[in-house]
């Protein structure tokens, strides 16, 4: 059967600017929203394009010639970035991942890597600055990318069998190509190096197998993710969603495996490892175990918008504040204000009716 897809509604447009508190505050560090959650990480989409239209983010239907990206002057540069990412580090942030679309095809990204680097956390450390790519251009790009301070890199591939994974991009983008890319991320030490599989029922899950037999004992960590109903254009149905306790099943029944304790609270994918020591592999339940109480996740769209949640139905636009002329403290402030008012917990109340909600696209906010 054909995914049925449904007309795109560009929720880009609803995003108030915020308002400026008129009592301003010095950060601490520990932001807290109204279900307790701290502010830990910041996800930076750089851009909205992408030179692949895989089915379940960009279908090429609504993706086509006539959708209109954002132009270059909506784009936050390079220095607007640096200087937010710094604010949201006064208020505890100590990760930033870039995303998109396609993160790599953002012009010169090495510079803006280079200035995010130099920023440190409030304690002082580095911070864990790493990227999320398709890694169509990671072969060419990988050694400029760690010179330039980016720690680690998260590579999507959604299947191993050419003529699935080319379905899947819809671009006929070939598999060889993006294990090169996972190779030369390796070789240039961007290590421990995640591999992102979206599983859907029918598409790829033939592909599970294969994906863990080619990734064991590579010292890379190969994550499943649930099919999630991000947006409004990929069609997606429950019964397109392997769950993730079936991929471990499936998993087990070939090489058993044993759960292990999560890095820190908060982290997205559970962790399990091969019982033969081959190495550890990742599930990301959204849909069938909900995370969204220990959600430490802020995410800043291409333009400059604020978004508290992946299925969230509206942002705040930062960007109006930095070209209005507003000072790094009112900034600082707004931004306060909005995470304590945080209460988005999506994955927990899905339901039909949720689904069909407008949500913003995964391309333009990233993952
Ligand atoms: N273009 C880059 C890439 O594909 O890695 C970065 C952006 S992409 C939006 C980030 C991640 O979101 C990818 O790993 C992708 O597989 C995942 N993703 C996109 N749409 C999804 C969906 N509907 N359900 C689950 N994951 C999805
Ligand atoms: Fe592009 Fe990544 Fe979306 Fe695929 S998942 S269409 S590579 S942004
Ligand atoms: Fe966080 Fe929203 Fe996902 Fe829940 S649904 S884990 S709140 S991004």
């Amino acid at each position: 059967m054909t995914d049925r897809i449904i007309p795109l509604l560009d929720e880009r447009v609803r995003a108030p600017r915020p308002a400026i508190p008129a009592q301003l505050e010095t950060p601490t560090g520990r932001l807290t929203d109204r279900l307790a959650r701290h502010l830990h990480d910041l996800r930076i989409s750089v851009t909205d394009r992408c030179n692949f239209r895989c089915t379940y983010c960009m279908p090429r239907e609504v993706f086509d010639s006539n959708y209109r990206f954002l132009p270059h002057a909506e784009l936050l540069t390079f220095e607007e970035i640096t200087r937010l990412a710094r604010i949201f580090i006064d208020h505890g942030v100590e990760k930033i991942r870039l995303t998109g679309g396609e993160p790599l095809l953002r012009k010169d990204l090495e510079r803006l890597i280079g200035m995010l680097a130099s920023l440190t956390t409030r304690a002082g450390q580095p911070l864990d600055l790493t990227l999320t790519t398709n890694a169509s251009i990671l072969a060419r790009k990988a050694r400029a990318l760690a010179a330039a301070g980016l720690k680690r890199v998260t590579v999507s591939l959604d299947a191993l069998d050419d003529a699935v994974f080319r379905r899947m991009n819809d671009a006929d983008f070939p598999v060889a190509d993006v294990l090169r890319g996972i190779d030369a991320a390796a070789a240039a030490g961007l290590a421990p190096i995640k591999i992102n599989m979206v599983v859907k029922r029918g598409t790829n899950d033939d592909e599970i197998a294969p994906m863990a037999r080619h990734f064991r004992g590579s010292g890379h960590i190969l994550r499943f993710i649930e099919f999630m109903d991000v947006g409004t254009s990929n069609g997606w149905r429950m019964d397109d969603v392997v769950p993730s306790a079936e991929v471990i099943k499936r998993i087990g029944a070939e090489w058993p495996v044993e759960p292990i304790d999560a890095n820190y609270t908060g982290e997205v994918a559970e962790r399990w490892r091969y019982r033969d020591g081959a190495g550890e592999i990742g599930v990301i339940s959204s849909v069938t175990q909900a995370f969204c109480r220990t959600c430490t996740r802020a995410r800043l769209s291409t333009e400059g918008k604020l978004y508290l949640c992946l299925f969230a139905q509206s942002g705040h636009d930062l960007r109006a504040l930095v070209r209005g002329g507003a000072s790094d403290a009112e900034i600082s402030t707004a931004i306060a204000h909005i995470w304590r008012a945080r209460s988005d917990r999506y994955s927990e109340l899905r339901s039909q009716a949720t689904v069909a909600l407008p949500k913003i696209e995964m391309s333009y906010i990233g993952g």
